[in-house]
């Protein structure tokens, strides 16, 4: 349906902030200062950031791009061949209690090129899209979750992916042959200083004499693959640059070398799941990097991290579809064959109320990042920040929701280790180690505090643009009552339109039952788009602290994603010839779960005690609170 009416568009970008720093202090400017000039910039909105706008864009998801049929063909048979191995060579019960992945199974990954999956087929690899690199994610978490860390921290974050996204040509030969063969690769950002915020890194990169090189100078923490690598990307601090007479923190990526002199491993960390990640404390002493192995560019570092955690942050969720489907597989069989009351204990409402949380969760995830997925593989310049960071954060929500669900399906024998239920004689469900190795996934490459936090400073880039200036504090009055004025304007069409019962519209030739839902959809981003407009006028510039409000309107985004995704995906399988009465029980069952929480989280942000809770805490933090601890050894 075309728009009702024009809004004027929208004041061109700022290059200076139109965040109000004025008063924070100078640790949160400084954090802010890095990570909003590390911010990508897209000049076209993804379908996500329309969402928040109250605009509807199904065009952008929908329909889903195809497989093209000759990559199809290759990646059913390598996938095929994965999946082979993994069930013969592979065994995550073993991976988990050594902590070691034998060396014949890294070469027959390598053998197989799983270390290069997305890696174009010039420089080594398999030259498989986004949608194939995420079923063989998907294939191998569902098997063994140290498998999928290892080859996903090599190839999503470790150097292939920033290579192929800012690499030279010259870097690209040199390295890129070498990881998609089996070389190991790590990715070293995290301090013990540093972690969600990495403005106050202090590995150093400093440049030599004739400046042909950097002399690199600091220790990482938590360096997945990082005691097995060959070739490490590491952020380091390079001297500062002047800005606005001030100096402002530099971050450089580099490659390096792991048996370069001065690089040393200083210790292997152990952890509750993930026992065989290689993790370890990597200590670099006076390490000559060449100025040839700068990725990127000097200072652009947090650029290329940031960028490269957008990108790669799909391989997570689609581990978590992996993870989900077989918790689905173990409720199924488990809730059927277990009797206790005289009936299959999937038949008590209680238990078959899980089940079915599970599945429609599991459809859900696979309808997100297959949306997601699709949307790479047609422009791998499209935005796809928002929809990455909401597949992230739902996904690995809800497969741990999923996985809490088994646990109390299998009862006593979900927390009971496989070698215990192999020695009495039972079938092995992995549920107790899927749990362990499941955990750590709402917190690194992005925990979920930080995917909400950076999805609501996504949503409100278009108000910040429109509206900030007028209400930073640090600008001029002449450039405040221009942009007052420019927001004035754009407000005055834009608003009264969040409130019309009409402008949604589903994409012509979809199945009317997923239309409608498209329609609900888009009802329900006016909805959003209107609260949170009410929200910023409310709270001004202090709604960025309200961090619990935002992560309601971050989980409705979300949700709504979702629920678009779910009918945009239901459409192909029915196009596909899956049987409709199948596949809309899921669709609508997905839609009541998620519109009860939709409806919740909308109640939450009108009727909360958030303030009440942050003083409490605040309190707690300052010991009013210790007599709450007595009785405790
Ligand atoms: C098994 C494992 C493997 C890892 N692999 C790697 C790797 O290969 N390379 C690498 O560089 N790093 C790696 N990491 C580090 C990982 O990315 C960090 O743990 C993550 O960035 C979070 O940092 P942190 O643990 O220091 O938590 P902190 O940043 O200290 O955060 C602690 C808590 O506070 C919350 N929080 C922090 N800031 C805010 C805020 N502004 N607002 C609201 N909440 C906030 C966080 O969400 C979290 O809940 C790994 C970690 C683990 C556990």
């Amino acid at each position: 349906m075309p728009p009702v009416t024009q809004e004027p568009p929208a004041p061109a970008a700022e290059t200076k902030s139109v965040i109000d720093m004025s008063k924070m202090n100078e640790g949160q400017r400084a954090a802010l200062q890095v990570t909003e000039a590390a911010r990508e910039s897209h000049d076209d909105l993804s379908f996500v950031a329309h969402l928040f706008m109250g605009r509807w864009r199904p065009g952008k998801l929908y329909p889903l791009t195809e497989v093209d049929a000759d990559e199809k063909a290759r990646a059913d048979k390598f996938l095929a061949e994965l999946a082979d191995f993994l069930r013969e060579k592979v065994d995550g019960d073993r991976i988990d209690r050594t902590g070691e992945i034998p060396d014949e199974v890294l070469a027959g990954l390598a053998k197989l090129g799983a270390y290069g999956i997305k890696v174009p087929r010039e420089y080594g690899g398999l030259g498989f899209s986004q949608t194939t690199y995420g079923r063989a994610c998907q294939l191998i978490a569902s098997h063994c979750t140290n498998t999928f860390a290892h080859l996903s921290i090599h190839q999503s974050v470790g150097v292939p992916q920033p290579l192929m996204l800012f690499g030279t040509e010259e870097q690209k030969r040199k390295f890129l042959p070498r990881v998609a063969g089996g070389e190991i690769s790590a990715f070293a950002l995290t301090e013990v200083g540093v972690g969600s915020d990495p403005a106050r890194m202090t590995t150093q990169a400093v440049p030599t004499g004739d400046g042909e090189a950097f002399i690199l100078n600091g220790e990482k923490l938590w360096c997945s693959n990082g005691t097995r690598a060959g070739l490490l990307i590491v952020a380091a601090q390079t001297p500062p640059k002047m800005v606005d007479g001030k100096p402002r923190a530099q971050i450089t990526t580099f490659v390096v070398e792991a048996k370069a002199p001065g690089v040393e491993v200083v210790h292997r960390s152990q952890f509750m799941g993930h026992r065989a990640i290689y993790n370890g404390v990597i200590r670099f002493t006076g390490v000559r990097v060449p100025r040839a192995n700068i990725v990127g560019g000097e200072g652009r570092g947090l650029k290329v991290a940031l960028t490269t955690l957008n990108a790669g942050r799909l391989s997570i969720p689609a581990a978590s579809i992996g993870v989900a489907k077989r918790a689905l597989q173990i409720a199924r069989e488990w809730g059927g064959a277990r009797i206790q009351w005289g009936v299959p204990i999937g038949q008590h409402a209680a238990v078959a109320e899980k089940i079915r949380r599970i599945a429609a969760h599991t459809f859900a995830m696979e309808a997100m990042l297959t949306t997601t997925s699709r949307i790479v593989d047609r422009d791998k310049q499209a935005d796809i920040r928002l929809e990455a960071a909401m597949c992230k954060l739902w996904a690995t929500e809800k497969a741990w929701m999923c996985l809490d669900e088994v646990m109390q399906i299998r009862g006593g024998r979900g927390y009971e280790t496989e070698q215990s239920l192999i020695a009495r004689g039972e079938k092995p469900y992995p549920v107790e180690r899927l749990m362990r190795d499941n955990r750590v996934s709402t917190l690194f490459e992005g925990s979920s505090e930080i995917m909400r936090l950076f999805i609501m400073r996504e949503a409100l880039d278009p108000h910040l643009k429109i509206a900030g200036i007028a209400l930073n504090s640090e600008r001029t009055w002449g450039e405040r009552i221009k942009s007052a004025l420019n927001a004035a304007v754009f407000y005055a069409f834009w608003y009264p339109r969040q409130w019309l019962p009409f402008g949604g519209g589903s994409p012509a030739g979809m199945h009317p039952h997923l239309a409608g839902g498209m329609d609900e959809v888009a009802a329900l981003s006016r909805r959003m788009a209107r609260t949170l407009f009410h929200q910023m006028l409310r709270h001004g510039v202090k709604l960025e602290k309200r961090q619990v409000l935002l992560g309601r309107f971050a989980d409705i985004g979300s949700d709504l994603f979702a629920l678009a995704a779910t009918c945009v995906y239901a459409q192909k399988l029915l196009q596909d010839g899956e049987p409709a009465a199948k596949i809309l029980m899921l669709v609508d069952d997905f839609r009541a779960q998620a519109l009860v929480r939709v409806e919740q989280n909308f109640r939450g942000i009108g009727r909360n005690a958030d303030q009440h809770g942050y003083d409490l805490a605040q309190q707690v933090l300052a010991g009013e609170h210790q007599w709450v601890e007595r009785g405790i050894v």
